[in-house]
């Protein structure tokens, strides 16, 4: 059986990450988790983006050599995932040799197909989104939306180009017909317009001098490098074997999802179905789509200095208090805020009071009776069918609702308060609560284990209290 491929974007390395990086990874993860507890072989795949323009200009800036400076970044980005208990399978480099071949590999493709030719061009270049912008998209002060105060560059040069405007219908049509399915609705529709409209070829080359001489070379042209997305959207088949290892290819490829944010969408769900159109290889089946967040109200800026470093949170906090954060105090495919403020409240009241208190009332009440419980083996339907529909807070507030109503009950009834019967009585309060904390798995991981391994082997010892508070 075909392996479940599922990517997060590739971040550029040309600084640490923050807590915006943290939201999509542990979202790939609860995916990828849900998917392992559906007994699926899952190949979760990540890595860094490392031949972007602006890679350069950064190690350039800090006085490092470029390679070690994208290195040790991206070092920062894998151990920012183990903390945050994100279990990725592959970390693909794009600045590796075998990335670079199968780029090489794509491009030939492409070409055989006619679908890439030379032309002159002149046009506005962002440096950050590493993409030309006409004048029509940028902002009232002839900006870009997403670098709003950054002036874009006047680049002119002799490029290759991809014929990315034959492929346009193609796209809309697959794309209405859920053969590559966009989540939520409005991102599809934004990109079906944008498909039926004038959609132009793109420059998928720049100079040598203007690339500074990083990234993928063109094959058969030393004066010219991969425009950056040509070969960055190429990780995700680069990481699974395309043109290296065969076998392992055609057992993960396609991707199953690619998990993404709303700035990166056209790249994602146009240029990448193209040049696969165009090499004739396999489209991706699905693309979840979530939004970006603000802290304390306003976009993170090193300007303003409010910057969530994520080692911190998770040192201060924990990983599952931020993974709850993450998960469930926001809307999977809206904008959303994070505050330090909020999510210290989050985890004194939601999950020390309602889970951490029921955890300890469930192991105080059935510490002194014998049962039995069975090892749960599925995911409940509706949390599976919530994940599959990218809709995690929704499956994050089903799961609450089970556990506030098994808190209700225990309540109402007293159960220390029977005379007989009280194993019974426990035993089903304690099945339900194991199914609970299976289900809980994917998105608060050490949490659930917690409480399976304890319940399962019906310990008796003092349980520990999940959530200690935290006031300072
Ligand atoms: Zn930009």
């Amino acid at each position: 059986m075909k392996k479940f491929l599922i990517t997060t974007a590739i971040p550029y390395v040309n600084a640490k990450p923050h807590i915006g990086h943290a939201l999509e990874f542990v979202q790939t993860d609860v995916i990828a988790r849900s998917q392992r507890l559906r007994h699926r072989e899952v190949v979760f795949l990540t890595g860094s983006d490392e031949n972007a323009l602006k890679n350069v200009q950064a190690a350039e800036k800090s006085g490092v050599e470029v390679e070690s400076f994208c290195k040790h970044n991206a070092e920062t980005f894998s151990q920012m995932m183990q903390v945050l208990q994100v279990q990725y399978d592959v970390f693909q480099r794009s600045s590796s040799p075998q990335h670079h071949q199968a780029s090489q590999l794509l491009w030939e493709k492409c070409k055989a197909s006619g679908d890439i030719y030379q032309k002159e061009y002149e046009g506005l270049y962002c440096v950050g989104c590493e993409t030309f912008y006409t004048v029509d998209e940028l902002n009232e002060q002839g900006e870009c939306v997403e670098h709003p105060g950054k002036p874009l560059e006047k680049v002119k040069e002799n490029n290759y180009f991809f014929r990315l405007s034959k492929y346009a219908t193609r796209i809309a049509d697959l794309i209405e017909k859920k053969e590559i399915q966009i989540v939520p609705e409005k991102r599809e529709k934004e990109i079906v317009n944008f498909l039926k409209g004038d959609v132009q070829d793109i420059s998928i080359s720049r100079s040598v001098e203007r690339a500074r001489g990083w990234g993928v070379p063109v094959p058969h042209d030393v004066s010219q490098i991969m425009y950056v997305w040509f070969d960055a959207l190429n990780v995700y088949q680069s990481g699974v074997g395309f043109g290296n290892n065969e076998l392992q290819y055609t057992s993960s490829w396609p991707a199953d999802v690619h998990v993404i944010g709303k700035g990166i969408l056209r790249f994602h769900a146009v240029y990448w179905p193209a040049i696969l159109l165009s090499a004739h290889l396999e489209l991706p089946k699905k693309i979840c789509v979530h939004g970006y967040f603000t802290v304390n109200g306003q976009k993170m800026s090193k300007t303003i200095g409010n910057v969530v470093d994520p080692f911190n949170v998770v040192e201060k906090f924990g990983t599952d208090s931020v993974r709850y954060y993450l998960l469930r105090e926001m809307s999977t495919s809206e904008d959303g805020d994070f505050s330090i403020e909020r999510l210290r409240e989050v985890r004194n009241t939601i999950l020390a009071n309602d889970l951490g208190n029921l955890a300890s009332r469930c192991a105080s009440l059935s510490r002194t009776e014998v049962f039995t419980v069975i090892a749960p083996t599925q995911i409940s339907t509706t949390v599976a069918s919530y994940i599959d529909q990218f809709k995690l807070k929704e499956a994050m507030d089903e799961i609450w609702e089970r556990v506030q109503t098994l808190n209700t009950k225990i309540t109402q009834e007293k159960p220390w308060t029977l005379s007989s019967g009280k194993a019974k009585y426990m035993e089903e309060v304690i099945q339900e609560f194991v199914q609970i904390a299976f289900d809980l798995q994917p998105f608060l991981p050490e949490t659930g284990e917690k409480i399976l391994s304890y319940f399962l082997q019906n310990k008796k010892e003092d349980f520990a209290p999940l959530f200690p508070k935290i006031h300072q």
